[in-house]
């Protein structure tokens, strides 16, 4: 501690800590970090830089612009390095690779999607999570839509139930469904 004074990124930890899994609005956090204009860039940093899981609009369809949910209790601040964000490099190569599109339903960066009713962004995600060990190589990420991206941490969390495995296959690249289909031929027929 350099002072007494508390930063406002530590406000906005003790704010949000205390708030794990609920709804907290731009305006909440911005008054918790005392009224500074760039609590945003805080927020940035707690995700980036520190690691805390935090939601917004982009990360999950039930949140609004300016909502945001710390997801689970944030790491130990030993824990930093694991969460080291994806370099901007990094970034764009993955998207170019995938010719800025979804790895998984095929939809473009910038394609209006109908059902959020805004124009895809699009994530670059890990194919194998980091919890699972899974590492920040070309190979190891994809472009993801922000649907697809959260469907992706669900099944992390809970087996997908038959329904989401279907329409994920229905909305599936024809080169993806063809590699469902050859799995499901493999552990069928051999
Ligand atoms: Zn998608």
């Amino acid at each position: 501690m350099k002072s007494r004074r508390i930063s406002s990124t530590e406000r906005i930890r003790q704010f949000l800590r205390d708030r794990v899994g609920e709804v907290v609005t731009s305006q909440e956090i911005q008054e918790a970090a005392g009224n500074v204009t760039e609590w945003a860039r805080r927020l940035r940093e707690l995700r980036s830089e520190e690691g805390w899981n935090i939601s917004s609009h982009n990360d999950r369809v039930d949140l609004r612009p300016g909502e945001y949910v710390l997801e689970d209790e944030p790491p130990n601040r030993s824990n930093y390095s694991f969460a080291k964000p994806i370099s901007n490099r990094l970034r764009a190569e993955v998207l170019e690779r995938n010719g800025y599109t979804c790895q998984m339903c095929g939809i473009g960066a910038g394609e209006m999607d109908d059902e959020l009713g805004r124009k895809t962004r699009l994530h670059v995600g890990h194919i194998v999570d980091r919890s699972h060990g899974g590492q920040d190589t070309l190979s190891n990420l994809r472009a993801l839509c922000s649907r697809c991206n959260q469907g992706a941490k669900n099944v992390a969390q809970e087996p997908p139930s038959h329904t989401w495995l279907m329409s994920q296959i229905r909305r599936a690249t024809i080169e993806d469904q063809r590699k469902a289909l050859e799995w499901l031929e493999r552990k069928f027929h051999r």
